[in-house]
């Protein structure tokens, strides 16, 4: 068959054609590859061995492997998804979220804020990640210190950052030699751009990749960093299928 025709007959059966731009990285250990599957969303692949990261069953998972580790931020439904984690999971998968999350996805092993494990072949440190004044209505916030961890994931001597749902917290500000981070930013639930960006530029990573944006301006957060020697990435964490 013609590479045409297939196209044609992939466009007839109305597949979905994502193209994920996936990400790769040195490492003592070999290569880490990071692949965006859809705004919280994330796979890291390294060491023969597979993390997913806040799945959620509106993200594309077709053809992706199942997970040797979970890790899940929070319990909104953008991070925590029960439904997607029989179909990326796999005997001996683990997966590791704060309490708050396992009173729901009750196989999880708990770990919370501050604390650090070692699972095969990465180092899984737990951060708070909270609101420090947004909210849903007066003297309530979206996201409780406490309740959710953000993640620092270290293989073969490089350390990975996921922010979670979070405004730019001094836990946040003050983390050392992060490789590569990826810092959210929308409203009402976490950021601005321009808040995200004076915060990274607080613990100034190698390279910061915005996640969890949708709706935000990104060359806000671009222009706030022009000149910083961070190295801003942006991918389509939004693919229309
Ligand atoms: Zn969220």
């Amino acid at each position: 068959m013609k590479f045409v025709a297939v196209l044609s007959l992939v466009a007839a059966l109305g597949l979905a054609q994502t193209s994920w731009p996936v990400q790769e990285f040195e490492t003592s250990g070999g290569v880490v590859k990071i692949t965006p599957i859809q705004h919280a969303s994330v796979m890291l692949e390294a060491g023969g061995k597979v993390v997913h990261i806040d799945p959620w069953s509106s993200g594309n998972y077709d053809g992706q492997p199942q997970a040797d580790l979970i890790l899940i931020t929070d319990i909104h439904g953008d991070h925590m998804d029960p439904k997607i984690l029989p179909k990326i999971s796999k005997t001996g998968t683990m997966i590791l979220a704060p309490a708050a999350v396992a009173e729901t996805v009750t196989s999880a092993t708990v770990i919370r804020n501050g604390e650090t494990k070692t699972v095969g072949p990465f180092t899984i440190e737990a951060l708070p990640m909270y609101n420090l004044k947004r909210g849903p209505a007066p003297g309530k916030l979206f996201h409780d210190k406490g309740r959710g961890n953000g993640y620092v994931v270290t293989y073969g001597g490089k350390r990975f950052y996921f922010s979670g749902d979070t405004e730019g917290v001094p836990e946040m500000r003050s983390l050392k030699n992060i490789d590569v981070a990826f810092v959210c930013m929308n409203l009402p639930y976490t950021m601005p751009p321009d808040e995200a960006a004076d915060a990274v530029r607080a613990f100034h990573p190698k390279i910061v990749i915005p996640y969890h944006y949708q709706g935000s301006d990104l060359s806000v957060f671009e222009k706030a960093l022009a000149g910083s020697g961070i190295e801003v990435r942006i991918l389509d964490w939004y693919p229309k299928n």
